[in-house]
């Protein structure tokens, strides 16, 4: 009989440290990694040719380091079944290990394909949590307190070395090109494991000083913030290893300043998950409202008769609404593919607010803007930036507040808009103070609905944060539940 041979699954976990089927295939006899680039991921509409880039990269990094402990890894272009399967004729594959995926739709769907081919093979897939996403979650109750203990607890053993299938000559890595993708509109910094740790220990050694007092404002962020998003998207980094060096830091450190700055990005850490876990509970809440009971009120949420306004899409997708806060945050997220939460933020915000346009498709658009594209965080963000959580504080931001709180000299938007100030510049898209004054109304006006306040509260069950760990207690008030998740005030 053919010894037992594990293939590796790397999704998006493209490291070794920390990796729980990395270091269980050190008990094989035969052992391989794979790379899959699946069409159904390049053809969805939240890919760009950056994500591509990105990911290529980290797998020449990882491919080296795998290399260097005997483990050959394959990079295949195709669909998962047809590629499991030549994997298994070629190589007698017996076992699949990967970690769990948090995904969009096309996801989701191709893990239940792969399940069963495994079920028809006889091909055992074992998968482990990398994350503090629970799979198949009863309740919110003592999440908090399961996250503390998947991050506290130890990292998976290290690897040393693998008896890989003898002379196994490597395949040249595909670039964009070769996948037929357009050159990416932005060449994304360097990714990979080594990328990923300098750039944790830079931010724990001193960068995270200003953290907190410098995350909101956008000409301070870029430098502020860890800009470790698009590593822990694409797993050159285990959330756990960031969690434990942060923990660790904070414990041998004097630096006051330091400490204080670590504190506020260290509770974000578990935000990650708490938003991914979302997606994993309600994975059509890609698609459509959280709240159904705001079902109808902006074109393009699938009930309201009107198309979406493609104007306005399109303006806002530009950078050209005449708003010079909006405008600027577009551009500098267009030309570098990262931007801080509070400008994200007041962009959904305008988009839903001002514009009256339904998250889907600026979703889309900005899905495909940020390289660090997570969908978890990234659908459950555009919801509650948009009011259709049913749960969340409304949060209106106001362009010309947002510039006079953290633009006040008009920096930045000169630096992203070299046409603010000449007559080159549009005039305001919309009126603000109608805009407002319409949508504000019949979003109270639905929130009031019996039927809005009862489904509020079972979202809050299913999907809200809870402060302690424990259940809620029964609320005596006649409001709806509102909770504050994230950062951001009036905004
Ligand atoms: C509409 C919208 C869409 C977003 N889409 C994404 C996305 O696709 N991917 C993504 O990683 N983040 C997303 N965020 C959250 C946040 O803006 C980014 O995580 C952050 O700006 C990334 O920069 P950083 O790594 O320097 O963050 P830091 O401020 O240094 O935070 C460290 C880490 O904590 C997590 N984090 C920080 N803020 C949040 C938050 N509010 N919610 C959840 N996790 C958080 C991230 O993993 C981040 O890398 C979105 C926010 C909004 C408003």
């Amino acid at each position: 009989m053919a010894a037992p041979t594990a293939l590796v699954w790397f999704k998006r976990d493209l490291r070794v440290r920390d990796h729980a089927p990395l270091a269980q295939a050190q008990q094989f006899e035969c052992a391989l990694g794979l790379v899959l680039i699946e069409p159904s991921w390049l053809r969805s509409p939240e890919c760009d040719p950056r994500h591509v880039a990105f990911l290529l990269d980290a797998v020449a990094a990882l491919r080296v380091d795998l290399a260097a402990r005997g483990l050959p890894l394959l990079v295949r272009v195709g669909e998962a079944v047809p590629v499991l399967q030549a994997l298994r004729d070629e190589f007698g594959v017996t076992h699949l290990l990967s970690h769990e995926e948090t995904g969009p739709g096309w996801s989701y769907t191709r893990d239940l394909a792969v399940a069963d081919w495994c079920r028809h093979q006889g091909v055992v897939w074992r998968e482990w949590a990398q994350t503090g996403v629970v799979r198949r979650l009863r309740s919110r109750s003592g999440w908090a307190g399961r996250w503390a203990q998947r991050m506290n607890a130890l990292e998976a053993p290290r690897v040393r070395g693998f008896k890989g299938p003898a002379g196994l000559a490597p395949e040249p890595i595909p670039d964009w090109g070769d996948l037929g993708l357009s050159a990416p509109a932005v060449q994304p910094p360097p990714a990979g494991e080594w990328v990923a740790w300098d750039t944790l220990q830079g931010f724990l050694a001193g960068r995270g000083r200003d953290y907190r007092r410098a995350l909101s404002s956008p000409l301070t962020a870029e430098t502020a913030c860890s800009r470790l998003s698009a590593h822990l998207a694409f797993g050159t980094i285990s959330m756990r290893c960031v969690h434990q060096a942060t923990a660790s830091t904070l414990l041998g450190t004097p630096d006051r300043d330091l400490a204080y700055g670590l504190r506020g990005f260290a509770s974000r850490l578990r935000w990650h998950c708490h938003f991914m876990q979302k997606l994993e509970d309600q994975p059509d809440l890609e698609w459509r409202n959280l709240a159904r009971s705001v079902d109808g009120l902006r074109p393009g949420d699938g009930v309201h008769p009107d198309p979406v306004n493609q104007a306005l899409l399109q303006a806002w997708c530009e950078g050209r609404t005449g708003y010079p806060m909006v405008d600027a945050c577009m551009r500098q997220l267009r030309a570098t593919g990262w931007l801080n939460f509070r400008m994200r933020a007041m962009l959904v915000s305008f988009a839903a607010y001002h514009l009256g346009l339904h998250w889907r498709e600026p979703g889309l658009f900005l899905a495909r803007q940020f390289l660090d594209f997570e969908p978890g965080i990234h659908w459950s963000q555009m919801q509650m930036q948009s009011g259709t959580t049913g749960i969340n504080t409304l949060r209106i931001y106001s362009p010309a507040k947002q510039a006079l709180d953290h633009d006040p000299q008009g920096q930045y938007r000169r630096q992203w808009l070299p046409e603010y100030g000449s007559c080159a510049y549009p005039e305001p898209i919309v009126d603000e103070r109608t805009a407002l004054a319409r949508i504000k109304l019949q979003l109270y006006g639905l929130r009031q609905q019996p039927e809005a306040r009862a489904e509020a509260a079972a979202i809050q069950q299913q999907h809200g944060s809870r402060k302690s760990g424990l259940p809620p207690s029964p609320s005596r008030s006649r409001r709806p539940p509102v909770v504050d998740e994230a950062q951001g005030s009036l905004f």
